[in-house]
């Protein structure tokens, strides 16, 4: 549980009277308040007593660490999460899916997976959505083999990556040939921590740690955090279904209900290792996307099985109290020119793209506006006042539209017929129709109405 700004104030310079406003702020008071909000930070006020600023940055940490793997800008962040129900607030960094691929599997299978990861890619809702790492196992046993396969991969794509090995003379090896690209390294166990700690001192890279119970996990995470390394997640020996929900769930609500700070990291889950079934994996998959892994390894790397985690993930991801929304501009659809037809809609992410299939469907190069209305369906939209003709006209007006056609004739939705009058009256060089009243509805209507202007 976080601290509370009336608990902070207590421990700053003059049990929180001395006032002297160098932090920028007129009070102790709204100091310690802003600081548990996370509007300001420690470093502002310079008459903090050390050993109190210490115990406050403990106290103020995230309770699940944020922890990176990979370098650039297709590092994976995890943690750094704080419900326990995606309804309290929202989950924030979605958990990254790996592809899991073995030193001793034939060469044209894991040039095949390297394929898949930069080549299956979905256009959902306005997003990009793809696999996000390789997870690299050593099950030959071969240290040279697998270090081939290390420096292969490498090669090969841009990712962050997982070195798997039980191994560990493997699995240091590798980690010498590819630490800057701060590779993540598993397991880490009672048996090889203290082989590992001088390595990570040097060439720091983020770890999994591994125990067959929870409670073997945290002397472990003890043992790491003594020695200064932080980076590190969770990979409970979960052995089937149950068991990861209790482990997962254990975890999570030991780090948020009672800031447990040996168990405030994110986790791994490994599906490809808890089944050979592809159906099984996959649903295995799609409850750790849901309680609460920060990644996830599978082994079957098909379409079939990746799209549906995927749009999952997304789901489960997005934030509740946001929806989804299109960028307001003109969206060209089937190669329109200055005849085409215009028509509007809101922003909604669904709406467009429920209308914009529809218009493709109907084979009719179209423009198709999009009004920013707080990411709301077209009804609602109009019932907050975010889609009436007063605040359509000036984004007609703006948006260019009228350069790039040579008519005057704008299709509304036919659910909101009723703003037909008072949009004419704002745009009076403009034809207003009222067009159909559900999008399913625009593949038969677009034809029809472009061949009668056509006459
Ligand atoms: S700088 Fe420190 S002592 Fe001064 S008002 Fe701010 S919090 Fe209080």
């Amino acid at each position: 549980m976080a601290i509370k700004g009336t608990d902070i104030v207590k421990k700053l310079p003059e049990g929180g009277k001395k006032n002297c406003k160098e932090c920028g702020l007129p009070t102790c008071f709204a100091f310690a308040m802003k600081l548990a909000s996370g509007g300001i930070v420690l470093e502002k006020c310079p008459y903090i007593d050390p050993a109190v600023k210490l115990e406050l940055e403990d106290a103020l940490a995230p309770p699940i660490k944020p922890v990176t793997v990979g370098t650039g800008s297709n590092a994976v962040l995890a943690g750094d999460e704080q419900v326990l129900y995606r309804h309290e607030k929202t989950f924030i960094h979605q958990p990254a899916i790996a592809f899991l691929i073995s030193d001793d599997e034939p060469a044209a299978a894991v040039e095949e997976k390297i394929t898949r990861l930069k080549e299956l890619q979905f256009a959902w809702v306005g997003k990009t959505l793809k696999a996000d790492m390789l997870a690299l196992r050593c099950s030959s046993g071969d240290p040279a083999r697998y270090g081939e396969l290390v420096t292969k991969v490498c090669g090969a794509v841009d990712c962050p990556l997982m070195l798997i090995s039980e191994n560990t003379d493997a699995l240091l090896a590798a980690h010498a040939t590819c630490a800057d690209k701060k590779p993540l390294l598993y397991p880490v166990t009672a048996d090889n921590i203290d082989r590992f700690i001088p390595v990570l001192k040097s060439r720091p890279s983020p770890v999994a740690l591994k125990a067959a119970t929870i409670d073997a996990l945290v002397p472990l995470a003890n043992r790491l955090k003594e020695a200064g390394i932080e980076d590190i997640f969770l990979a409970p020996d979960s052995a089937d279904l149950n068991s990861a929900i209790r482990d997962e769930t254990l975890i999570r609500r030991a780090a948020l209900k009672q800031s447990f700070r040996p168990l405030g990291y994110p986790t791994v889950a490994f599906p490809c290792f808890m089944t050979k079934d592809r159906a099984s994996e996959m649903l295995l998959a799609a409850m750790f996307i849901i309680k609460y892994a920060g990644i996830i390894v599978i082994s079957h790397v098909d379409e079939q099985s990746i799209l549906p985690l995927l749009v999952q993930r997304m789901n489960i991801y997005t934030d509740p109290r946001i929806p989804m929304s299109m960028e307001e501009k003109v969206y060209p659809i089937n190669n329109p020119d200055a005849a085409s037809p215009v028509l509007i809609t809101t922003n909604w992410a669904l709406t467009y793209f429920i209308v914009a299939s529809e218009i493709e469907s109907s084979k009719v190069p179209s423009w198709l506006c999009v009004k920013e209305a707080g990411g709301l369906g077209v009804l609602t939209a109009w019932a907050a006042g975010k889609f009436s003709g007063d605040s359509i006209a000036p984004f007609i007006k703006k948006s260019n539209i009228e350069q790039q056609v040579n008519h005057r004739r704008l299709i509304i939705p036919g659910k909101v017929a009723r703003i037909r009058h008072e949009l004419t009256e704002a745009l009076p060089d403009w034809e207003i129709i009222v067009g159909p009243r559900e999008a399913n509805e625009i593949p038969s209507y677009l034809p029809n109405l472009v061949k009668s202007w056509k006459g």
